[in-house]
């Protein structure tokens, strides 16, 4: 990272909150820490950062995020380690990720030193929210919607870039059970589905609801063409493991290019797992389980790390995968958050 000379203004909040924050009960992003990062665009272009109160903010009825669903976001996660020091993961990729899914938005990109030198700056001021317990961290959430205002059905004139903090517990507790969907898609060829677009989840709530309905916690998204292949599972990349080989799809229009599941794949490769990046058919899969060969299958993605998944429906019959030692989720999952924790060697170069 280059030494910038960007200074970016602090108004500090007058009361910290933080006192009444139990951080052995924290549940996933629901508390926000004292301060956020704010930067607007006007007049053509994005205007420097500054660091606020965390606070309400205002805007007209006819904002067109309200409308027309302009928005993005990134997810990414502070870490402390024992000795108190804070890291970040692989923060560039979320910053040019957020990026990709600005272009696709029609959104203005954002200046990487306006991103990376406010979540430092931002992380740095809020440094005592991040929770030092086994399996808790700082959840980061830079976003950017369109704040001018107006009905016509066309990009905005006007936008806003925040960045706020949430400390947090682990994202799901224990093994989860998934539906592979039939029905609904979540993403489409020449859609939005590689973008992280605020629009992407509002779509996935319903189908969703209606597998929790059913007893299932997520549904496994599957292509929109014939629902042959599956392709991410909830809000994370999908992963199976049929005999020694680890499967994941390809990224493609419809799947996001997730951060975990790169680093999934590089270290999988490192601890020289057979790693395959190929269309996953509901049949090889339906096949597999029927079979005894499908080992494993887990979601991977920044909320949870990497979320095994005890069991699938499919066509109204239930498919358990069995209990295995030393899986590979565990041993991945183990890798990746030794780095994020700064428990060990960083040999890929990701810790910031
Ligand atoms: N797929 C989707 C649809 C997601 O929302 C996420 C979470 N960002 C992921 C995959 C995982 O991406 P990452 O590992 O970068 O968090």
């Amino acid at each position: 990272m280059a030494i910038t000379t960007l200074n970016i203004p602090i108004e500090r909040a007058e009361v910290s909150k933080i006192e009444q924050v139990d951080f052995d009960n924290l549940s996933f992003g629901s508390v926000f820490t004292d301060h956020m990062l704010v930067c607007d665009y006007k007049d053509g272009q994005w205007e420097p950062p500054k660091i606020i109160p965390y606070q309400a903010i205002s805007l007209e009825p006819s904002a067109k995020i309200f409308h027309y669903g302009q928005s993005i976001f990134e997810g990414m996660k502070a870490y402390k380690d024992s000795e108190g020091q804070v890291w970040l993961f692989r923060p560039l990729d979320n910053f040019k990720r957020l990026n990709i899914s600005a272009n696709r938005m029609a959104i203005p990109e954002l200046p990487e030193e306006y991103f990376m030198e406010g979540l430092k700056t931002l992380v740095k001021l809020d440094a005592q929210w991040i929770p030092q317990k086994e399996g808790s961290s700082l959840y980061v959430r830079p976003f950017v919607f369109a704040s001018g205002k107006g009905f016509h059905a066309s990009p905005a004139d006007e936008y806003k870039f925040l960045i706020c903090l949430a400390p947090s517990g682990s994202y799901f507790s224990g093994k989860v059970k998934v539906l592979i969907e039939e029905k609904y898609s979540r993403a489409a060829n020449g859609g939005v589905g590689y973008a992280k677009a605020g629009g992407n989840y509002a779509g996935q709530f319903y189908p969703t609801q209606l597998a929790i309905r059913k007893g299932y916690n997520q549904v496994i998204w599957t292509d929109d063409h014939a629902h042959e292949f599956i392709e991410e599972a909830g809000a994370m990349n999908i992963f199976v493991r049929i005999g020694d080989t680890l499967i994941t799809a390809p990224t493609s229009d419809r799947i996001l290019d997730g951060i975990t599941r790169k680093s999934v794949l590089d270290i999988a490769r490192d601890e020289g797992i057979p790693v395959e990046v190929r269309k996953i058919s509901v049949s090889e899969v339906v096949e597999a389980a029927k079979n005894g060969s499908l080992k494993e299958m887990f979601g991977a993605g920044t909320a949870a790390v990497i979320s095994p998944i005890a069991g699938f429906g499919f066509k109204e019959v239930d498919y358990e995968l069995p209990e295995i030692e030393d899986s590979y989720a565990s041993r991945l999952k183990k890798r990746i958050t030794d780095i994020q924790f700064n428990r060990s060697e960083d040999k890929f170069g990701w810790r910031y």
